[in-house]
C-alpha cells in the first residue's frame, strides 16, 4: 500500500508531538555531580591531590584503557597542544582529511605547521592511507587521522605509514568515545589521541572540555605543562611558578569535569541501547535501493555519532541528474515526513577561506615558512566532494538510548519516500 508523501499533503510518518529528542541526557546524578564539585574544595585542575579533573582523567583512562589522560578547556586545544607536545612546529607539515571539522585543520597551524589534506574512503568516510602516502614531503611530520562519524579510521595502514616514514599519530577521536579497532580503543592507537566533551558529543559535559590520551609517559607530562603555562604541578610539590617551556592556559574547569564524570557512568548502559536502536534501523534501510548506510568494518566499533547516508541517482533511474538535485529532494521529502535530515560539512576542509586565502599569522604565516602552495578552492578531493554532494546526515536524535521507537519511524518515513521513486525521480529532474 502506498501512502501520500506528507510534503504532498498526506500525513507525516513522525507525527509531530514524538519529534522532540533531548540531548545531552541531564539527570539527577548530574546535577548533583556539579552542585558536589561547587562546594567542594578545589575549583580548578592546578592544585595536588583529588579533585573533579583528576576523578575525570582516571575514570576515562581507567574505563576504556589508556596510559594517561590530560583533561583540557576542549576538543580543538587538544589537538593543538598534542601537535604542540611531540614538538610539530613552523615549517612542519601536518597531514588531516579533507572530510572533518574545520578543528582539525587549525589544529596545525595553531603551531605555525601547514595542513596538508588528504582525500576519504568513499565507504568509511576517513582518511584514505594511499592519498596519505602521495601527499607525503620530506617536511611532513604527522597525520591526524579522524575516526570521523564514530567510525575508526583504518589505523593497521596509518600506522605502518607513520613507521615507515618517521610521522608522529595524533588520533582525533572527539566523535569516537569508545570506537574499538580490532580489540583496541580508538585515541590509544597513535602517539597520542583526543576527544571533545562539547555538549553534542557521544560523552558531553554541559559545555566545553576535552581529553589528551597517551600511553608515553614523557608526552603526559610535556601535555600537563603545556596545559598550564609550562609549569610542573605534581602532587606533593609545592607550586614554584616557573615556566620550564612555552604553555597555555588549556585547563578544566571542575564543574564539567564533575558533569562528564557522571555522564561516564551510564555510558556503557547508554551504548548497548543505541548498538542495538542503530544497527535495528540500520539494517531496514540496508533494504532501501541507492541508499548507501553507514557500516562498521569488521573488528570494529562504530561510536555512530553521526549517521551519513548516501543517495545514488542511478538507483532512481536518474543518470545524469546532478547528485545535489536529487540530495535536495529527499531532504525535503524527509524532512517533511519528519526525519530531520541534515548536511554536515558544507564543502572539503581545503575549500574553507581560512586555507584558501591563509589566514594564519600575518605576512602568509605558516606557510611562507616553507613556500608550501596553499589550497585553491576546487581543486582535487574527488571522493570528499562526491560524498559532500550525494550524502545527508542524522545527528544527536539517535544518541539518547531510548531513540529506539523513534528510529523505527524514522525507517517508515525512509520506506515511505522509496515507495513513491518516481515522484522523487520527477522532482529531482525539477530541481535539477
Ligand atoms: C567536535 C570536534 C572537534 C573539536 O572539539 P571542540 O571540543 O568543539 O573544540 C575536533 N574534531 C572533530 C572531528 C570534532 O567533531
Amino acid at each position: 500500500m502506498m501512502s501520500k508523501l506528507a510534503a504532498l499533503g498526506g500525513t507525516a510518518a513522525v507525527p509531530r508531538e514524538r519529534r522532540r529528542v533531548e540531548w545531552p541526557l541531564i539527570e539527577d546524578e548530574d546535577r548533583k555531580a556539579v552542585l558536589d564539585a561547587l562546594d567542594g574544595p578545589r575549583l580548578v585542575s592546578d592544585t595536588d591531590g583529588v579533585n573533579a579533573v583528576s576523578i575525570l582523567e582516571e575514570s576515562w583512562a581507567r574505563r576504556f584503557g589508556f596510559g594517561h589522560c590530560v583533561a583540557v578547556s576542549n576538543g580543538t586545544a587538544a589537538l593543538s597542544l598534542a601537535l604542540a607536545a611531540l614538538g610539530i612546529g613552523p615549517g612542519d607539515e601536518v597531514i588531516v582529511p579533507a572530510l572533518s571539522f574545520i578543528a582539525t585543520g587549525l589544529a596545525p597551524v595553531h603551531q605555525m605547521a601547514v595542513p596538508v589534506f588528504a582525500d576519504i574512503d568513499p565507504v568509511t568516510f576517513n582518511i584514505d592511507p594511499d592519498d596519505i602516502e602521495r601527499r607525503i614531503t620530506d617536511r611532513t611530520r604527522a597525520i591526524i587521522p579522524v575516526h570521523l562519524h564514530g567510525a575508526p579510521a583504518d589505523m593497521d595502514r596509518i600506522t605502518g605509514i607513520a613507521a615507515r616514514h618517521d610521522l608522529k599519530v595524533v588520533e582525533d577521536a572527539a566523535q569516537a568515545p569508545g570506537a574499538t579497532h580490532r580489540g583496541r580503543p580508538v585515541g590509544g592507537i597513535g602517539d597520542a589521541g583526543s576527544f571533545s566533551l562539547q555538549v553534542s558529543k557521544n560523552i558531553p559535559t554541559c559545555g566545553e572540555g576535552g581529553l589528551l590520551v597517551t600511553g608515553d609517559d614523557e608526552l603526559a607530562g610535556a601535555m600537563r605543562r603545556g596545559r598550564q603555562f609550562g609549569e610542573v604541578i605534581e602532587a606533593g610539590r609545592e607550586r614554584d611558578y616557573v615556566s620550564y617551556g612555552l604553555g597555555w592556559n588549556h585547563k578544566m574547569n571542575a564543574l564539567q569535569a564533575a558533569f562528564t564524570v557522571a555522564q561516564l557512568a551510564r555510558f556503557d548502559e547508554y551504548e548497548r541501547a543505541r548498538q542495538r536502536n542503530i544497527t535495528g534501523f540500520l539494517a531496514r534501510l540496508a533494504k532501501l535501493p541507492g541508499l548507501q548506510v553507514p557500516t562498521a568494518l569488521p573488528d570494529t566499533t562504530h561510536a555512530w555519532h553521526i549517521l551519513r547516508f548516501r543517495f545514488d541517482p542511478a538507483a532512481f533511474g536518474l543518470d545524469g541528474v546532478r547528485p545535489e538535485a536529487l540530495r535536495s529532494t529527499v531532504r525535503r521529502l524527509l524532512r517533511a515526513e519528519g526525519v530531520p535530515m541534515s548536511q554536515y560539512q558544507l564543502m572539503p576542509l581545503p575549500d574553507q577561506k581560512v586555507f584558501v586565502d591563509r589566514v594564519g599569522f600575518g605576512s602568509g604565516h605558516p606557510w611562507a615558512v616553507t613556500g608550501a602552495p596553499g589550497t585553491v578552492a576546487g581543486e582535487d578531493y574527488p571522493v570528499t566532494r562526491a560524498v559532500i554532494a550525494d550524502s545527508l546526515t542524522i545527528q544527536k536524535r539517535h544518541l539518547h538510548p531510548g531513540s529506539g521507537d523513534l528510529l523505527a519511524l524514522y525507517a517508515d518515513a525512509f520506506e515511505k519516500v522509496w515507495q513513491n521513486l518516481d515522484m522523487v525521480a520527477t522532482l529531482a529532474k525539477a530541481a535539477s
